[in-house]
């Protein structure tokens, strides 16, 4: 902020102004910086311990189900499942919360490769249909091959994300389809992921995608999550060069659209 040259007495309120209003922005610069600074060791140090745990867990189980050691009872056997998944979901936390920090720090790096994003999609409605039993997910496509240059490990994150929050979102049940088709203008894939859940209140629509935002239904009805998922999901969407929207009415579902350039921009 300039202060006025004619008005030596103005001058003088103005200057402090400017200072007060730098220091501020600054502080909160600051504050930002180490709260993803904090969050990214935290995170990166919980890696260890719950990687240990883990393996810990399941070699207890594959020992005592080889017949190795004394047998346990089958409530330790459940507790041990028990100690097995919360480590696992412990970790898909720690693992987003480190994206998160990349992404902010501008580190998330694609590891592109020529991809048939249409067996990428097969393979994850494939793994969803053998675990999501009161589901039916199913894949619409006209097409077996289309080839672009992806991240297919980040693409896969961000459908496996899709799918799991279809069918989270919908806790009576109910199909979950996947459609491919390709756009002509402009020439881009996109994957659509329509469910028959809960979907997204109208008002809070516009700050979903924001980073820990949840949506007040999910909440009242008890559905875990952390509200980085969409978050993670477009940022990695967009440094594809793609985008991510959806289109949802509260209590009849909602419809994620991917699309992603068949031909990668030159940067
Ligand atoms: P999480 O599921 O861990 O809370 P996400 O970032 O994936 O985090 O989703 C943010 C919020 O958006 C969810 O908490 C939920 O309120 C809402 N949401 C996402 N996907 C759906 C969906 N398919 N149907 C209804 N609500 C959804």
């Amino acid at each position: 902020v300039e202060a006025p040259e004619w008005q030596d007495d103005q001058a003088q309120k103005w200057e402090p102004l400017a200072l007060v209003l730098h220091q501020d922005v600054s502080a909160l610069k600051e504050a930002e910086y180490l709260k993803d600074e904090f969050i990214g060791i935290a995170a990166h140090e919980l890696r260890t311990p719950l990687a240990i745990l883990k393996a810990s867990a399941s070699s207890m189980m594959v020992q005592t189900a080889r017949g190795h050691g004394p047998q346990l009872a089958d409530w330790q056997q459940e507790m041990l499942q028990d100690i097995e998944q919360a480590t696992d979901r412990l970790t898909d936390l720690t693992e987003d919360l480190l994206d998160v920090t990349r992404l902010q720090a501008g580190q998330m790096v694609l590891q592109r490769a020529p991809t048939n994003v249409i067996s990428l999609v097969q393979r994850v409605v494939k793994r969803f249909c053998q675990s999501a039993s009161r589901h039916h997910v199913e894949l619409r496509t006209e097409r077996s091959i289309i080839e672009i240059s992806i991240d297919p490990r980040r693409i896969e994150q961000v459908l496996t994300n899709l799918l799991t929050n279809a069918i989270k979102y919908s806790p009576q049940g109910g199909p979950v389809i996947v459609q491919i088709e390709v756009q002509e203008r402009p020439q881009t894939v996109e994957i659509r992921v329509q469910d028959t859940g809960m979907g997204i209140p109208q008002h809070q629509q516009a700050q979903i995608f924001g980073r820990f935002m949840r949506a007040e239904n999910a909440k009242a009805a008890g559905i875990s999550g952390t509200g980085l998922g969409l978050y993670l999901c477009r940022s990695l969407v967009e440094q594809h060069g793609g985008r991510l929207w959806f289109e949802s009415e509260e209590g009849k579902g909602s419809t994620f659209f991917l699309t992603l350039p068949l031909i990668t921009p030159s940067h």
